[in-house]
């Protein structure tokens, strides 16, 4: 017996082709598609405007498969983590975060990650393998509909998608694009592209095709001022140097729902977080902010994990990075740690990978020379009390 196809899968278009298939007309693709995101129906004999017909040769060859949940926790401040089990023996995390003018929802799109980001726990767990679009769309669908349920409201809880979660969304993109339009949709999620952020360790290529294909917001994973502390903080940085990943996030501008790529800057204790890093910063968004590009930065508190050999900054170097950039003209804030009694904050996302890559041997092996080898600014900054 085939299993039958999951329609978590298609974006309307591609369920459209799905139904044409079936013999069905384009306006049966877009009932279905809308009770399936709009009403988080999966059961089609509930869907009492499709023709009986239709229904019953939907039974037979598809269905709407939800990711089986390994475990829910629930923040003292609301935030929400779930693991999902995405088989095989991987797990994936999806986390809610309610704001007093928003909800966000916390994706991932792979299981493990390959860029091997040496303050990433995903990244030292290793690689396993790509979400499907239905894995990744499952992780909104179900939020939302388990959210609207939960409490009690018929009105859409989810505003805000973030591309955070485990993986590099970019080197996965021909699933991820076709979830990206399913929560842009009118008859889908109805998101703004100005509130879907796709983030990225700096995948060059790809995001010169999203920009094409499906531009949304777009959030940077930049971590270091110079290609000397790039290299060791974020490898992929060997292979698209901030000099073109700047020039590409420039150009990216161009058809932006934004007038700014957001820059993200997880702080290091003594490895990023002197004010000479602050000063090259500013320099290079001086340099590349002659050439059009805008930016707004984004300090992370770094979430300490015993394998990373890395500390968390202290909160006044932390504001005092950020005052820096501030007072040169480029707008930084710094990231509230939300859900930390359960692991929920950004790079505690740990699920669980089977690494299929030899991700974690080459992380294990390199973290003693790059700890030995990491740059050090010029001169000492002062050290604060932890
Ligand atoms: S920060 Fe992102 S790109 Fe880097 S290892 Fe972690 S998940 Fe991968």
């Amino acid at each position: 017996m085939t299993t039958p196809v999951n329609l978590l899968d298609f974006d309307l278009d591609g369920l459209t082709s799905f139904c044409e298939g079936l013999g069905e007309k384009r306006f049966r693709a877009t009932q279905l598609f809308r009770w399936i995101h709009q009403r988080g129906v999966a059961d089609f004999g509930q869907m009492t405007d499709l023709a009986k017909a239709f229904r019953d040769k939907l039974a037979g060859v598809a269905e709407v498969r939800a990711l089986p949940i390994i475990s829910q926790h629930d923040s003292r401040d609301g935030t929400i983590k779930w693991l999902f089990d995405v088989g095989g023996g991987n797990a994936v995390e999806a986390v809610f975060i309610p704001e007093d003018d928003r909800g966000t929802l916390c994706v991932s799109s792979q299981a493990g990650c390959a860029v091997g980001c040496r303050f990433c726990s995903t990244g030292h767990q290793g690689f396993s393998r790509n979400l499907t679009t239905a894995e990744i769309t499952a992780q909104l669908w179900f939020a939302e509909h388990y959210l609207r349920q939960h409490l009690k409201t018929t009105e859409r809880v989810i505003s805000n998608v973030v591309m955070m979660g485990m993986g590099e969304p970019l080197q996965n993109y021909d699933r991820l694009i076709p979830s990206l339009r399913t929560m842009l949709d009118d008859h889908g999620y109805g998101l703004s592209r100005r509130r879907v952020t796709v983030s990225t360790s700096g995948v060059v290529p790809m995001m010169e095709r999203l920009a094409r294909d499906c531009s949304v917001a777009l959030a940077v994973s930049l971590h270091a001022p110079t290609d000397e502390l790039r290299d060791h903080l974020v490898p992929l940085n060997k292979k698209y140097p901030i000099d073109e990943l700047l020039r590409t996030c420039t150009a990216y501008l161009a058809s932006a729902p934004r007038d700014f790529i957001t820059f993200e800057y997880c702080m290091l204790d003594g490895v990023n977080d002197a004010p000479e890093h602050a000063q090259a910063l500013i320099e290079l968004m001086r340099t590349h902010g002659q050439r059009g590009l805008r930016g707004k930065f984004n300090l992370i508190p770094f979430n300490p994990f015993p394998a990373s050999g890395l500390k968390r900054s202290p909160m006044p170097r932390v504001l005092a990075f950020g005052k820096l950039l501030n007072d040169a003209g480029i707008v930084t804030t710094v990231r509230k740690t939300r859900g930390d009694d359960i692991d929920a904050a950004c790079g505690q996302l740990a699920g669980d990978v089977q690494d299929r890559t030899r991700v974690q041997d080459r992380v294990a092996r390199q973290r003693t020379v790059v700890l030995q080898q990491m740059p050090k600014p010029k001169v000492a900054a002062p050290r604060e009390r932890l």
